[in-house]
């Protein structure tokens, strides 16, 4: 499949959601009146485009059937299209991944539990290795016994070394001995993967800025990004938890996860406009070549396309 057929297939969900239900809503009816609106507005509430956003999608198509005097439901999808686009590559803050711009470049990866990662890591690992880019992976997660392992399969699958110290080392040792190698090994990037919840007393907050002040020390520029990765699944969740974490470490983007498993996608734009940190990478799949740089012109044309 091919990367823009992948991006669909992985907001069929989110689609079919819409459009489905706007379809199913019109059926049998002639004319578009203000009830028909309000279930549109419902369906927009129910795919998280968010508040604010679905406001401004009603508003302009009240107008636009008004004025226009769209009053034939078959026409409603189509208009509906039309004015998605419009609100979305307005409001979604484009970023293509990040470049390399520096040797090693340090990228962390920050997030609550069973997000997704350790398999991002796996994927952008991968993805960088197919850019030609040497990669060297920082297991900092050390709390969870499985974690290694499932770091190592990883690192593996996408032929690339890692760092790791026995669980329950000191995450900020492992950091330390990554970035060491990585410069004098000349590598072009370091993944660090992170704990999402510790079995100790620490706090995960200190604990990555613990992780933090360690880079620095060896590189007063790096961390180059902080990556929080947001299970697309958890709505309002995943939206507090991206206030939480840029107040406590600061992030310079965002991996969205798990966005072929919702019919929530609509999370993107949400993000994107209450919290404007820039959406880099989203999910689209468990396979290691199922993470793609985020692109709002194929997103917004992939949700909205049969
Ligand atoms: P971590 O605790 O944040 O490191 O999360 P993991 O990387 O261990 O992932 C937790 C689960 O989410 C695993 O079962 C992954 O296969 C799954 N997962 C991660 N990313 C995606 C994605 O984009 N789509 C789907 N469907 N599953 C994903
Ligand atoms: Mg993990």
């Amino acid at each position: 499949m091919g990367i823009f057929e992948k991006l669909k297939s992985g907001l069929a969900k989110t689609h079919d959601n819409i459009f489905a239900k706007v379809d199913k809503l019109v059926y049998g009816k002639s004319k578009v009146d203000d009830g028909i609106i309000d279930q549109i507005e419902e369906i927009l509430l129910s795919s998280d485009v968010g508040v604010q956003t679905t406001e401004i999608l009603i508003e302009n198509l009240k107008k636009r059937v008004k004025e226009e005097k769209f009053e034939r439901t078959d026409e409603l999808n189509r208009i509906l299209k039309d004015e998605l686009k419009k609100v979305f590559i307005e409001a979604i803050a484009s970023i293509n991944g990040f470049k390399i711009e520096k040797k090693p470049y340090i990228v962390m990866i920050v997030g609550v539990n069973g997000v997704g990662k350790t398999t991002s890591i796996g994927k952008l690992a991968y993805n960088f290795k197919n850019a030609g880019h040497s990669v060297l992976i920082a297991a900092a997660d050390t709390f969870r016994a499985a974690a290694n392992e499932q770091l190592e399969t990883w690192a593996k699958r996408a032929g690339c070394e890692i760092i790791q110290l026995t669980q329950g080392s000191d995450p900020g040792a492992v950091v330390y001995n990554a970035i060491s190698s990585a410069s004098a090994n000349n590598y072009d990037v370091v993944l660090i993967d992170t704990a999402g919840r510790l079995h100790t007393k620490t706090n995960l907050m200190e604990e990555l800025k613990k992780v933090k002040r360690v880079i620095q020390k060896l590189m007063p520029d790096a961390p180059h990004e902080i990556l929080l990765v947001i299970d697309a699944t958890t709505g309002q969740n995943g939206v507090n938890q991206a206030k939480e974490f840029a107040s406590a470490i600061g992030l310079t983007g965002l991996i969205l996860t798990k966005l072929d498993g919702t019919a929530k996608g609509g999370i993107v734009l949400r993000i994107s406009s209450e919290l404007k940190i820039p959406v880099k990478y989203i999910g689209v799949g468990e396979q290691i070549d199922d993470l793609q740089i985020f692109d709002k012109g194929s997103f917004v044309k992939a949700l909205i396309e049969d």
